[in-house]
């Protein structure tokens, strides 16, 4: 396939804006790729280049973005940058300016989607002090081939973020259409091998190899999630529950094989490093190859510390040893998703529990099953007792769900008023905050797409502005006075005091009294508050304002 062909389907379907049309126009492509063709293409539409179990980055920032066009168009970077500012949409300008310089030059190399993805897997992998220049000078030969329309979508792809609209469950339906295979199937074998583009190629194969599929080690899967609920309806529906503390720390896979092991984030990234003494006090506790999930907590004189101290810890490069001596972290056991060699994910809870218990010896959560709400009520109330978050009860009749927040979990925390938003924009400070950020603009997701919810000021220590600054200051993609935009990563959670409609902000609400929290770059984008989250928190509030008016 030709990289323009790639870019002319993008084309089509950004202009097209219902989801089976989407499905259709995919599906009719699939089945026409090589076997090479098929996972590039599939992860390339999604806006991803590596499978997802994958956390390797491409590393080229806006900047180097920037640079390269600026030097490929012959313009200067202001003109880049000016461009930008007016459309905000980096495809659509590459595409612009190679439009002006095509009209100058004709001569072109053919770029094929492989010879794109294999250069795009080259720059990720250099790394050290050259790696930079040698980044944007790939870059530049790429987009020196370029014709403008594959340049809006390189320049995308690049910077991994393709925004055509084109979400995961809709490149699962095509896959299933054009494979003639059950979309079930496929979305199973996505939750075992957590990459659309094998399960493509599976589903080529056909539907038993797509039920054969395993869990590997070393490739993590996506982490299953929970819902809020009452303890009340989940013994109305389903009876005896499984009920563990709600540890407020840092979420984890474990994967082991032999004497080999890695440990993941919530957010999969391979945090093996950060966390010595929990991958050996792991190790010591199994002599089996096993993937584990789980949670770390913080521990100091016997008490949990805030969640804080953990992703502090998570974040450290160096000076590891001093850390470990400082604070002691404990991997909090719950779940066992694959054992030599066998995929467990598909068994009840309660099977799985006892090959957890079976196989390793220490640091596994304790549970209580009961259909008794006092019972249930006790763990509850223990758990806060300890000082942790609360409890979860589980289904024990369910299956591991990687990457869904269905009802077989449910958390039970007392109820605090705060929302997971994302870092958009920021205000630089004044005064002692003279040279970092001293507010921000935070923003909700509306289907996917970012819509701006409030501003942040308070509740934010000099620490932990100097901190913040450094996380976003290479995110910066545009400047308006005392005004940045940033090209969206972070996550914080905000606290606030009430809901109120205004039209201030895109989301058509407002947070009064919103505070900083803290961050949690544990989480993504994907996982902040919704539209429809935060509909149903106004509802609640006015629900219980009447209340107490009667
Ligand atoms: P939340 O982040 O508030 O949606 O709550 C779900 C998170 O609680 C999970 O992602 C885990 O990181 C964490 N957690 C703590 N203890 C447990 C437990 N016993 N079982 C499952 N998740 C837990």
């Amino acid at each position: 396939m030709l990289f323009l062909d790639f870019a002319r389907t993008c084309e089509q379907l950004e202009k097209t804006a219902g989801r089976l049309d989407m499905i259709e126009i995919i599906s009719r492509v699939l089945p026409g790729l090589s076997d090479e063709e098929l996972p590039v293409f599939v992860r390339f539409v999604m806006g991803r280049i590596f499978p997802d179990w994958n956390s390797r980055k491409l590393g080229i920032g806006p900047n180097i973005l920037y640079d390269a066009i600026r030097s490929v168009a012959g313009v200067k970077k202001a003109v880049v940058i000016d461009r930008l500012n007016k459309s905000g949409d980096i495809g659509g300008t590459v595409e612009e300016l190679l439009a002006v310089k095509t009209q100058m030059s004709f001569s072109h190399n053919d770029l094929g989607l492989l010879e794109v993805y294999n250069q795009l897997v080259s720059i990720s992998a250099k790394e050290g002090e050259a790696s930079q220049r040698e980044k944007m000078r790939t870059a530049m030969l790429l987009l020196g081939d370029a014709r403008p329309l594959e340049g809006r979508y390189l320049a995308r792809i690049m910077l991994e973020e393709l925004r055509i609209g084109v979400g995961e469950g809709s490149v699962r339906e095509a896959i299933a259409k054009a494979f003639n295979v059950d979309s079930a199937l496929v979305e199973h074998a996505m939750q075992a091998l957590n990459d659309m583009g094998e399960v493509a190629r599976l589903a080529k194969v056909g539907p038993d190899a797509l039920k054969q599929v395993s869990i590997t080690p070393f490739h993590p899967v996506r982490m299953m999630l929970a819902q809020q609920g009452s303890i009340a309806d989940m013994i109305g529906e389903h009876g005896e529950l499984a009920a563990e503390f709600k540890y407020d720390g840092s979420r984890f896979q474990f994967h082991k094989k032999g004497n080999w092991a890695r440990l993941y984030s919530r957010r999969l990234e391979d945090v093996t490093a950060a966390l010595p003494d929990v991958i050996e006090q792991l190790m010591s506790a199994t002599d089996h190859d096993v993937i584990l999930d789980g949670e770390v907590i913080a521990i100091k004189g016997g008490k949990p510390m805030p969640f804080q101290s953990v992703l502090r810890r998570l974040r450290r490069k160096h000076d590891i040893a001093e850390a470990k001596e400082a604070i002691e972290m404990v991997p909090n056991v719950f779940d066992i998703l694959y054992l030599d060699g066998e995929t467990l994910i598909d068994l009840p809870f309660s099977e799985r529990r006892k090959k957890l218990v079976d196989v390793v010896t220490m640091f596994i959560a304790p549970q209580t099953t009961s259909s008794d709400q006092a019972a249930i009520e006790t763990v509850y109330e223990n758990a806060l007792a300890a000082g942790h978050e609360g409890i979860m009860i589980k289904v024990p009749a369910s299956p591991y769900t990687p990457g869904q927040r269905g009802k077989n979990w449910i958390k039970i925390k007392p109820e605090v008023d705060t929302l997971d938003l994302a870092v958009v924009g920021a205000e630089w400070g004044e005064g002692k905050r003279a040279g970092v950020f001293g507010s921000f603009l935070v923003a909700c997701q509306d289907q996917g797409r970012l819509i701006t919810l409030s501003r942040v000021a308070t509740g934010f220590s000099e620490e932990q502005l100097a901190e913040v600054y450094e996380m976003l200051k290479e995110s910066v993609i545009k400047k308006t006075g005392k005004e940045v935009t940033f090209e969206p990563s972070l996550v914080i959670e905000v606290g606030y005091a009430e809901l109120q409609a205004s039209t201030t902000y895109e989301a058509g609400f407002a947070l009064r009294f919103p505070r900083f929290i803290r961050i949690r770059d544990d989480k993504d984008l994907a996982d902040i508050e919704t539209i429809e989250g935060i509909r149903a928190r106004y509802q609640r509030q006015a629900n219980s304002t009447r209340a107490y008016q009667d």
